[in-house]
């Protein structure tokens, strides 16, 4: 669904309670939370999970800052999915952008009436489709 966002569950903010004010490895975290070593680094690079890095280049996080971090992220993403419209499409390059216009397509579908609305990427020119509803009107 949103690809290049966190995915922030319940269950991992259940976990993150349990952290303790201290640093953990990726590692250590890992088998705290139930996220994979990979993955908490990738928070770390690149969606501003604090971390510090040692002289060794090893990243270790603080338990109290995932905490703060997580319940942070999973508020984001809720308001974003509330204020989500119609003209809000998920690019794969640019994450989540607002166009002006977009086609849209029916979809032969017996169990109720979707279409398929495509647009291109107002900062990259990638083409963007997603299923939604069809108005009824
Ligand atoms: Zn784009």
């Amino acid at each position: 669904m949103i690809k290049d966002n966190p995915r922030i569950t319940a269950r991992l903010r259940a976990k993150s309670l349990l952290l303790l004010n201290m640093l953990y490895k990726p590692s250590e975290l890992s088998e705290e939370v139930g996220l994979a070593k990979e993955t908490i680094i990738r928070y770390a690079d690149k969606f501003g999970l604090p971390s510090t890095k040692d002289n060794s280049g090893h990243i270790w996080v603080n338990g109290k800052a995932f905490r703060i971090w997580a319940s942070e992220i999973s508020e984001e993403l809720k308001v974003k999915e509330l204020t989500r419209t119609e003209n809000d499409f998920h690019c794969v390059r640019c994450g989540f952008v607002t166009v002006t216009s977009f086609e849209r397509h029916p979809v032969n579908n017996p169990i109720g009436k979707t279409e398929r609305h495509s647009a291109n990427c107002p900062k990259c020119n990638n083409k963007m489709s997603k299923f939604a509803r069809a108005k009824n009107d």
